[in-house]
Order: structure tokens, then C-alpha cells, then sequence
């Protein structure tokens, strides 16, 4: 039985407030991205040092806990939830989450429950995740090449993520695939990746590389403007702008040889801040306003101070209140470290 078509047990309806939140910018803040782990099984290069620290499992909020601020967030007018990490799918029970979350999807207070995921676990996940009222999800994939992915996530199997891929295809999930582009590394294979994507009905979106947390490699090295790949691209490519949006920051193109759309998130060369519509909560219940600055909230103490949420509702409107207006984010020569200490799987992208 779809459990998810079948009637609601438990969960309270939540009827949203009248008005979404609104930053000091004019900004409604109507998407919630979750980092349910910092841990991952994966240590993609551009993304980790190869010997991380991770937080104490003591400080995470429990899965009942995430599902209560989430749901805070939702009846004052989220309407987008995406689960990220870290690797989401890590998380022991996560699927205990994703169920109570799917129930907003089906009252109707939730547009979309989706997720961010290196691939690894989709095998196992895809056909439950699919029960639970996800309908689309995002999968990260930097080469189509099985050593390169070796080296690039330094303990991913290709193998097994592509088998995630199909599984997810299999079960009715709508994949895109996102891949961060680095100089010298997928640059040139970013074509093929196209025609492998749209060949299959999938999405594809190109991701300029941020510099966030102390990684091993130097990411002057790594960082490869889209601007430039863009023209590489055409020189193949017919691409014509599309106003198509998931209600991310990606600028679409549509590929006129396949037929497919190609997403641009470019953050360093041409910032899309002005248009920001989220903030990111982490698995310790600290919300940050912008991936690209320090400035945080702590929900943690507003979650546990009371039963009610009240408290918790007040301390989300006082951090809407401090959202900045963008990131200063910089690679070049002069700028070596990162812009934010913390890596991109406390926030998750
Ligand atoms: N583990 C999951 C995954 O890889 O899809 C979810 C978390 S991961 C942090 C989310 C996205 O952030 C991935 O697409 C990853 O490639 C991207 N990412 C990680 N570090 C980045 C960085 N420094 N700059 C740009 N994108 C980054
Ligand atoms: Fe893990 Fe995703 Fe970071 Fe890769 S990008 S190390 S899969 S969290």
C-alpha cells in the first residue's frame, strides 16, 4: 500500500500563517534547507579535509526534534523543505523524518519535500522516499568516470551511485544532477555530462566551487568560472536562456541539440542574493541566515526552553530579522582562506 496516499496518523495539521516571513530586504523567506548529519561517507576534495572533525553526537537534535522546528518553520510560511547534509542518507532512521515531513506535503502546507544526496544509499532509499511524498531529488555527481569519481569523492563508489540513479528513475523520483565544475578536472567533460543527463530525461546544473571551510587542496586550483564554461560550451552548444525555476538560485539554459535544460548556480561570478528566498538550519539546531556569512541563531535553546512553541516562533522571527543582505565570497591569490570556517556539509549547500 502507498502509505503516503493513505489517511494521516498522529501529525497535527498545521495551518500557516497568513504571511510568509519577510527579511529586513523586502525578502519572503519561504525555503528551509536542512543539514540533518555534518558526517557523510563521501570526502569529496572540494567539499572536506580527508580527516574531519565532525560535531559531537551529543549536540544534534534529535529526528523528533528536527521534525518540530521544521514543522515551526512551515506554519510561518516555509514552503519548500530540502534535506541535505553532509550525506542525508547517512543518518540512522533519517526515513522516520522524511515520513513526518511528506505528511505537510499531503495537507497541502508544504509545496515540495525534496533532498540533496551524494547517491550512495539511493538504492535502498529511492522507492520509500517516493512513498513518503518526495517527487524530486538532487544527486550529486561530478565525472562520469569511475576512477576520476574516486578521486574526486576519495571514498565514493560510481558503481553504486549509478545504480542509486536508476532506482530513483525507477521509483518516479525526478533526478538532476548537480555538478560542481573544477578547472582542469570535469572541465572538459561537462558535454558528455550533458548528453548523458539530458539523454536520460534528467536535469543537469553546474555549480561554481565557494570557498567555505579549510580543505587539503588549494582552491585557486580548483575554482573554475561558469562564465568560462559557458563559452566553452557554445562553441558545441546552441544555448538560449529560459525563465524556468525550481525555486533555487540556478539560471537555466535550454540545450538546443539535446533538447534538455542546463542550470547555472553561479555564487562568485554573478551573485544571486538579491533574490534569496531561505536559510539553512543545521543538525544542531543553529540557523544561518546566509551560507555566506558567520552570523547565526541559536533554536536550539528556543526548542528545549518550552513545549510550546512560542518561544521558538520568536526566536525564528528575530533571526529573520538579521538576514544580511549577501555573501562577499572571493577566490583569487590574495584571498586564500576560506570566506566561513565551517565547511559546506554543516549547511549543505
Ligand atoms: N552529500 C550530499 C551531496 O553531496 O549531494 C549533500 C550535501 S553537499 C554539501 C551539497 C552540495 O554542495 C553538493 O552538490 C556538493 O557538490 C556541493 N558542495 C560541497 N562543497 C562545495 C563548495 N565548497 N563549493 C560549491 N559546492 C559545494
Ligand atoms: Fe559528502 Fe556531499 Fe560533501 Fe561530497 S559534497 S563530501 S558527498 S557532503
Amino acid at each position: 500500500m502507498n502509505s503516503f496516499a493513505g489517511p494521516i496518523g498522529g501529525a497535527a495539521p498545521i495551518i500557516a500563517e497568513k504571511a510568509p516571513m519577510i527579511d529586513p530586504f523586502g525578502r519572503a523567506v519561504t525555503y528551509l534547507r536542512v543539514s540533518v548529519t555534518d558526517r557523510c561517507d563521501f570526502r569529496c576534495t572540494y567539499c572536506m579535509a580527508e580527516n574531519m572533525t565532525f560535531l559531537p553526537k551529543k549536540d544534534l537534535l534529535t529526528l523528533e526534534e528536527l521534525n518540530r522546528l521544521c514543522s515551526a518553520f512551515i506554519a510561518k510560511g516555509v514552503r519548500k523543505l530540502r534535506l541535505t547534509g553532509g550525506e542525508p542518507l547517512v543518518r540512522k532512521n533519517i526515513m522516520f523524518l522524511v515520513r513526518e515531513l511528506g505528511r505537510h506535503v499531503q495537507s497541502g502546507a508544504l509545496d515540495e519535500l525534496t533532498l540533496t544526496t551524494n547517491g550512495s544509499q539511493l538504492a535502498r532509499y529511492a522507492d520509500e522516499l517516493y512513498d513518503c511524498g518526495v517527487r524530486r531529488i538532487n544527486v550529486s555527481l561530478d565525472t562520469l568516470d569511475p576512477e576520476k569519481f574516486k578521486t574526486i569523492t576519495r571514498w565514493g563508489d560510481f558503481h553504486k551511485v549509478m545504480e542509486g540513479v536508476e532506482a530513483a528513475r525507477k521509483a518516479g523520483l525526478k533526478v538532476k544532477l548537480n555538478a560542481v565544475a573544477l578547472k582542469d578536472f570535469n572541465q572538459f567533460e561537462i558535454p558528455e555530462m550533458i548528453r548523458f543527463a539530458h539523454g536520460r530525461g534528467m536535469d543537469l546544473t553546474v555549480i561554481e566551487t565557494m570557498p567555505m571551510g579549510e580543505i587539503d587542496e588549494d582552491r585557486t586550483d580548483q575554482y573554475l568560472p561558469l562564465s568560462e564554461l559557458r563559452a566553452d560550451l557554445e562553441q558545441q552548444f546552441t544555448l538560449t536562456d529560459i525563465p524556468y525555476k525550481t525555486g533555487g538560485p540556478a539560471r537555466y539554459v535550454e540545450v538546443k541539440e539535446t533538447g534538455g535544460r542546463l542550470g547555472f548556480i553561479t555564487p562568485m561570478t554573478h551573485n544571486f542574493c538579491e533574490s534569496c528566498n531561505r536559510v539553512r538550519l543545521t543538525c544542531t539546531g543553529t540557523l544561518y541566515m546566509c551560507l555566506g556569512q558567520n552570523d547565526a541563531a541559536d533554536l536550539r535553546t528556543a526548542l528545549r526552553a518550552s513545549e510550546s512553541d512560542d518561544y521558538l516562533s520568536a526566536a525564528i522571527d528575530e533571526a529573520i530579522g538579521r538576514k544580511p543582505k549577501g555573501h562577499d565570497f572571493i577566490i583569487d591569490r590574495q584571498h586564500r582562506k576560506p570566506a566561513v570556517a565551517r565547511h559546506m556539509s554543516v549547511t549543505g549547500g
